[in-house]
């Protein structure tokens, strides 16, 4: 491999923002596209709250609700790095996409509401990242509000995730008293609402203000100094082994709205976030990215982001090597060679054609149909396959039929298709196989709904059975159907397992209690 193609590999920083709605995923993004000149005014990428659509919201559907369906990528330049920012959307538009673009990056940004602390959609988004062992960064926002104190919320990462964490800095004050940081990585005090020189304040050896200043009058300023000195003593130790193994976050306070610490943050982010990382294959086999062969893994496809031309997007995390425009690829599941031609990557202000991309990026492949979630791609002659990608552990039920029963050829291929596309989870009843899809959320199958009526012509009765707590079976043959009530239901996967859909956690309790030979087990 020449050394430019090494160099832009090393390049590369690829990263998703996980977080609960509402902690400021969308104003940390624009910020950082500011910053990254990606964007010229920073309040332009997601305009949900002035009627304006961002670019990155595509589908019909979207704009119909103003939010963003699946991730979208946006990538800049900053201090000779090429960053890519993989969005992860939030509230009811949570899907098995957002989880699944945890596979393609190779760290997380963890936002935390100050006021709010670690809420339930950060724990589920930092589990995923934890089982993958990817570092997580911290960011904890709106310190331009009066929120919770800054040794609880560390206490709360530490006790709620189960993550030892660093501080990086320490605010002054909070809320109309924010003063700003005590920077301990870069021992300094970074001063909020002043621009220039003085916004940076020198700390001398023993941590305190190396020149004479008013804020060492305040109580804010001598807690911070004290609280420093604490976390020197008694806090965990900065190790960048650990932050590379996800088992230490280093924290960050901050507030995206005001702008405040965000550049800190991103310059410290991006000495410390991982260059593209190797992945492994089904054998077991590392592929490196510096590898010259060109390789990677489809772990999203979009459909429909023009109803014009109805086409359909698989998005491929380049695990290795180059892509060029007009390659032939390799795709082992079905061992088929295709030309890529048509390509297109993702920017902030437009979807432009890319002609090259290194391990690292994100491209997104014009999909005819040949490409499932999930598929690999090799350049070259290997026909090796990445690790599968986990399956999730659904949450959420229907039971759907066609409106039509005449349709209901359409309606099977579908569906058919749709699974196989990782759009919806597929399952039905024991005898009278009744269709019963399943999702980890609910815009899931309000896409379904549109995308078969779009795409394939059937109309579809849905009727919500609500949440359950999914549980596969180790030892199946050990199941009687007599062992299923009325909050335990027994039905097949796709793949023809057994699952029980228990009506709770109560209800699975219950079932372990009575039948405790039977070992379930919970996908991720
Ligand atoms: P998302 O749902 O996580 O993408 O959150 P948004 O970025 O849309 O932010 C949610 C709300 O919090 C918006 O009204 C933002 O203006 C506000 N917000 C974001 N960051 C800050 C901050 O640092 N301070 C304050 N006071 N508000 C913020």
């Amino acid at each position: 491999m020449n050394k430019q193609m090494e160099q832009d590999i090393a390049s590369r920083r690829t990263f998703a923002i996980i977080s609960h709605p509402d902690a400021g995923k969308t104003t940390m993004t624009e910020k950082l596209l500011y910053f990254g000149g990606a964007i010229r005014d920073a309040g332009t990428v997601k305009g949900k709250k002035t009627g304006k659509y961002a670019t990155s919201d595509w589908m019909e559907i979207e704009k119909q609700r103003g939010i963003s369906v699946t991730s979208s990528v946006l990538q800049f330049d900053y201090d000779g790095k090429r960053v890519n920012i993989l969005d992860t959307p939030g509230h009811e538009d949570f899907s098995e996409d957002t989880y699944r673009t945890l596979m393609a990056v190779d760290a997380a940004v963890m936002m935390v509401d100050s006021a709010k602390g670690i809420e339930p959609q950060t724990i589920k988004l930092f589990k995923v990242c934890r089982m993958r062992g990817i570092p997580i960064f911290t960011f904890i926002n709106k310190m331009d509000r009066q929120g919770k104190e800054p040794l609880e919320l560390m206490e709360e990462l530490e006790e709620v995730l189960g993550i030892q964490s660093y501080a990086m800095n320490w605010p002054i004050g909070m809320g109309k008293e924010f003063m700003g940081i005590y920077d301990r990585y870069n021992h300094r005090i970074e001063q909020a609402r002043v621009e220039g020189e003085e916004k940076f304040l020198k700390l001398d050896e023993e941590g305190q203000l190396a020149n004479p200043h008013p804020m060492m009058e305040t109580s804010y300023y001598k807690q911070a100094v004290e609280d420093a000195l604490l976390l020197e003593e008694a806090g965990n130790e900065f190790d960048t082994d650990r932050i590379a193994r996800g088992e230490l976050t280093p924290v960050f306070f901050g507030s995206a709205l005001t702008n405040f610490g965000v550049q800190t943050f991103l310059e410290t982010f991006l000495k410390f976030a991982p260059s593209p990382q190797p992945r492994l294959t089904a054998n077991e086999q590392y592929v490196d990215p510096m590898n010259e062969e060109f390789s990677g893994f489809i772990f999203k496809i979009q459909a429909n982001m023009n109803p014009a031309h109805r086409d359909r997007i698989a998005f491929v995390r380049i695990v290795s090597g180059a892509f060029e425009r007009g390659m032939t690829v390799n795709i082992p599941r079905i061992s088929k060679t295709v030309k890529l031609s048509q390509t297109t990557q993702f920017l902030a202000d437009d979807r432009e054609t890319v002609n090259d991309a290194v391990a690292g990026d994100i491209i997104g492949l014009y999909d005819t149909g040949n490409y499932q979630i999930g598929d690999t791609v090799v350049g070259g002659k290997s026909s090796y396959q990445f690790e599968s990608l986990p399956q999730f552990n659904p949450e959420l039920f229907v039971r759907v039929t066609a409106k039509n029963v005449m349709k209901s050829k359409h309606f099977h291929k579908g569906i058919l298709q749709l699974v196989q596309e990782g759009a919806i989870q597929f399952y039905k009843t024991l005898h009278t196989e009744e269709v019963i899809l399943g999702a980890v959320g609910q815009l899931q199958f309000e896409v379904f709904e549109h995308r078969m009526k779009n795409e394939y012509n059937v109309e579809v009765s849905m009727e919500h059975i609500g949440s359950k707590v999914a549980r596969w079976i180790e030892n199946e043959a050990d199941v009687k159907e007599s062992m299923t009530g009325p909050r335990s239901m027994l039905v097949k996967d796709r793949f023809d397992n057994l699952v029980f859909l228990f009506e709770n956690d109560f209800a699975m309790r219950w079932f372990s209690d009575k039948f405790p030979d039977i070992r379930l087990y919970s996908l991720l």
